[in-house]
């Protein structure tokens, strides 16, 4: 009998097939990429493993008799406030394999999620509610630096804008797709989000891993991130995008460099990022050319430069403890847009305990930056973009009147393909189709039909929107930046209110 390591003795899922309804089609052996069901040749019918399920539920989706059910496996440690099972596993786990322990998507840590502490303000008898099926209302929002005094000039009855504008990405609605890089998703999922982006008239970032060549006609509708790998950063790579974007930081893991295996790195993905085909993928955690804001200052120049000072540049951090100054230090460095990345941000691949134990909410950063930049009066240098965990379109309105000018989502878009959260991007064995590149899993993934539901979930959190707004007696997005008289916070305490600048609910 084979040494079975103990971390897969104890495991988190258990399949339950009903046998009286499975008629042995073989579907779930196909469609599970972890290989939990199989054929078993004795007994001439379909088995399984639970000890391999990670509980995607890919195969209780396509079960033509949904015979299948996951569940959380029953079995229960004796009951400790203090040495939880998930500690227990961490251990199995490492003295199992002596690795670093690993972890996709987002934070699922019990910790605070001050959208839920937040409730929206509506408009009653006096400044009426406005309902959006009958009049205007407007959603789109404009990125980048913003002038101290917008002076006009008339000619022949018509005013404009005295001077230039600095560049600027005009969005139809404050939602963008958020970086994720080709490689940590395939080829199918950024063709979707540059089809949805074009179609709805916003952007998508392409994350640190390059732009596609076939993906350069959408140019108009794609941020281009620059990162410390500067994987697939070239002339012509600057210069294809909306904007540039330099990632400094990102929420799932401040402080440390990314790492794409080399499994997920073929033709494709090699020939885009520039690195050797199979070889691993590494970011190193700080950019070797920035070690101060004049380095920054620097790199940002270099890229307006190159660019001719056509779109705008973005500086994108993680949320951490003194976010407010590194923002000033940003936007003194001459970014035109500043995003903050909360630690609920998604991953492809993270050490578990970095993901759950550095960074801190979105909505605290959020607030203290737009405070920060308002009191030195140079919050119209740079607009602020937030990320890492917005779930719904209530989380944008309370995301925007803390003052965000427009959030990424990232989890959602995935969502809305499919994912299930399972956190395993980092085997590269998406059953879904999407945290993969090999043939068989990514063509689950057909573009057109992802773009269909992308563009579906922002036209719908985008009529929401337009319903929380009309409530509130607004009929702009930008009536409702900063406008933070219409939150109030319940079950806060003073210090998180002071932080977020909201009175609590009753006042
Ligand atoms: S997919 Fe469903 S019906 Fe088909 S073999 Fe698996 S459990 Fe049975
Ligand atoms: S890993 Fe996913 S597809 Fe495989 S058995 Fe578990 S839920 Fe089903
Ligand atoms: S992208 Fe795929 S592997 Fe990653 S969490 Fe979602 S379903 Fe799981």
């Amino acid at each position: 009998m084979p040494f079975k390591p103990i971390s897969q003795k104890f495991t988190d899922f258990v399949i339950v097939r009903d046998d009286s309804r499975c008629i042995n089609c073989e579907v779930c052996v196909r469609q599970c990429s972890y290989e939990a069901h199989y054929w078993d040749d004795t007994r001439q019918r379909v088995s399984f493993d639970s000890s391999k399920c990670t509980g995607c539920h890919r195969c209780a989706a396509q079960c033509p008799t949904s015979c299948l059910t996951i569940r959380r496996n029953p079995s229960e440690f004796r009951e400790n406030a203090f040495w939880t099972p998930a500690f227990i596993k961490h251990i199995y786990k490492q003295s199992d394999t002596g690795g670093i322990l690993l972890s996709g998507s987002g934070s699922p840590a019990d910790k605070p999620v001050y959208w839920d502490n937040l409730q929206l303000d509506a408009s009653q008898v006096t400044n009426p509610s406005i309902d959006p099926l009958r009049e205007p209302m407007e959603l789109r929002t404009y990125l980048g630096a913003k002038p101290d005094i917008a002076a006009f000039e008339e000619t022949a009855g018509t005013f404009r804008l005295k001077g230039e504008m600095p560049p600027q990405i005009r969005l139809e609605y404050p939602l963008m797709f958020a970086a994720m890089s080709f490689g940590s998703i395939n080829f199918n999922l950024h063709k979707a989000m540059a089809q949805a982006a074009t179609e709805l008239g916003i952007v998508y970032n392409t994350g640190e891993g390059g732009l596609h060549p076939s993906l350069y006609g959408y140019g108009a509708n794609t941020i281009v991130q620059v990162a410390s790998g500067r994987f697939g950063v070239h002339k012509d790579y600057l210069n294809a995008g909306a904007a540039v974007e330099i990632k400094v930081g990102q929420g799932a893991k401040p402080g440390i460099g990314g790492h794409l295996p080399g499994e997920k790195i073929d033709e494709e993905v090699s020939r885009t990022r520039m690195v050797p085909l199979g070889s691993d993928a590494i970011s190193p955690a700080p950019h070797h050319d920035i070690y101060s804001i004049e380095d920054l200052l620097q790199l940002i120049y270099a890229i307006k430069e190159a660019t001719r000072y056509r779109v705008p540049v973005s500086v994108k951090i993680a949320a951490v403890h003194n976010a407010p100054a590194i923002a000033s230090g940003i936007v003194r460095a001459g970014a035109d847009i500043v995003v903050i990345d909360g630690f609920r941000g998604g991953t492809g691949a993270a050490p578990t305990m970095i993901r759950d134990n550095v960074g801190i909410p979105i909505e605290l950063a959020l607030a203290a930056v737009d405070n920060r930049l308002r009191d030195e009066g140079i919050r119209n240098h740079a607009s602020l973009v937030v990320s890492g965990g917005m779930r719904c379109s209530a989380d944008v309105v309370k995301a925007i009147a803390l003052g965000a000018d427009a959030v990424y989502i990232g989890t959602a878009a995935l969502v809305a393909v499919g994912c299930t959260l399972c956190g395993r991007c980092y085997t590269g064995k998406c059953p879904w189709g999407i945290a993969t590149n090999e043939a068989r899993l990514k063509k689950r993934q057909n573009p057109d039909v992802a773009a269909r539901r992308l563009a579906n979930l922002i036209r719908a959190w985008g009529h929401e929107i337009q319903e929380m707004l009309g409530g509130m007696g607004l009929n702009s997005i930008e009536s409702l930046r900063g406008n933070r008289d219409k939150l109030r916070g319940i079950g806060l305490n003073q210090v998180e209110l002071d932080i977020l600048g909201v009175k609590h609910a009753g006042r």
